[in-house]
């Protein structure tokens, strides 16, 4: 999957219709497959980028810890009687608690629209984040059980829900953490990247509820596709935290920015909003040069001329466009 994220909105449509299908059984309350992080963030769980995993450098796992259900955020109930049936009208508004009744500290987006730097250069983005059915999962390597497998025909990663005995050493080696923990269940479960839409042709369901069209999905190999061209041709689709050491299979096109504004009020174009170096360090080293790509396709769209890297990123016939091989739609089935 490819998401450029100049076209995301933060409406959360891929994050509800992903909760909708696949967690909505006991256990899974707390379990958001599919989030999107405001970054600069800090991201869900809170603070995952500082909790390792994944490799070093030298091929040995990095160390790590499995997030606290704090961290991730738990299954909030909400005061609807009393909002709703109560007859207190506005003197009442809906207030999330935690099971245990306690007052919730974190959860998915919960540091959502504040972003980073300060007035008149504050500035985010949104960032949708899955599990990256990465080529060398950490979460694979570290189970036990054998329950976790890299399916060969299309690269998805799963979880065997009989096999798996919820030791959460996967949770641990995850450095993306996107495994969550079925207490009810005692096993691991993340996103199945939509398996058994994709066998029948249709495209995961974050990617065919998102109204921002952004999430390209298909074939690496195929010379023809979208991905291809974004992460291979053009190079301008890029893996999160590479240094990871996981090879994630889900790329991103980095956002640009709005020109910073100087002391005077003026605006001065050659300083993004968005400092260069965040990007680096989520992005690696290339982001500057793909951004600049990116700005020079864009002046030749405006000046009347054709670029194909434009035409792509912009989508103009859905699905065709965005998933070509994941065309067929779940309502006809
Ligand atoms: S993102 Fe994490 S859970 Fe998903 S395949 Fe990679 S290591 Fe495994
Ligand atoms: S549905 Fe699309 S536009 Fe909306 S938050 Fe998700 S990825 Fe962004």
């Amino acid at each position: 999957m490819v998401f450029d994220l100049n076209k995301c909105l933060g409406c959360q449509t891929c994050t509800i219709s992903c909760k909708r299908q696949w967690t909505r059984e006991e256990g899974m309350e707390h379990q958001w497959w599919a989030v999107v992080n405001t970054m600069p963030g800090k991201g869900t769980p809170k603070d995952w980028e500082g909790m390792g995993g994944g490799w070093k450098a030298d091929g040995e796992p990095n160390p790590s810890r499995i997030p606290l259900r704090d961290e991730t955020g738990d299954a909030w109930q909400f005061n609807k009687d009393e909002v709703f049936y109560g007859g207190e009208g506005i003197q009442t508004y809906l207030k999330p608690t935690n099971p245990d009744g306690s007052k919730p500290g974190w959860g998915p987006n919960w540091d959502e629209d504040e972003g980073g730097g300060e007035y008149p250069n504050s500035h985010f983005f949104y960032m949708p984040r899955i599990c990256n059915h990465c080529t060398h999962p950490a979460c694979l390597e570290a189970c036990p059980r054998g329950a976790i497998y890299k399916r060969d025909e299309d690269g998805i990663v799963l979880i065997n829900d009989k096999q798996c005995k919820g030791f959460r050493f996967c949770m641990e080696a995850c450095p993306y953490k996107r495994i969550y923990y079925n207490h009810v269940r005692d096993i691991t479960q993340k996103c199945i990247f939509c398996f058994p839409r994709v066998e029948k042709g249709v495209a995961p369901a974050c990617a065919r509820q998102c109204p921002g069209r952004l999430r390209f999905v298909g074939y690496l190999d195929d010379e023809n596709g979208p991905i291809h061209k974004l992460v291979h041709k053009w190079k301008v689709a890029l893996p999160l935290h590479e240094e990871y050491g996981t090879q994630p299979n889900v790329y991103y096109v980095p956002p640009l920015s709005p020109p910073s504004i100087d002391a005077n009020g003026n605006a001065d174009p050659s300083k993004p909003r968005i400092p260069l170096e965040y990007l680096e360090g989520l992005f690696g080293p290339r982001v500057n040069e793909v951004l600049e790509l990116i700005k020079a396709e864009k002046e030749k769209k405006a000046r009347g001329e054709a670029s194909e890297l434009m035409d792509t990123l912009i989508v103009y016939k859905w699905p065709e466009d965005i998933f070509p091989d994941f065309t067929v739609d779940p309502a006809e089935l």
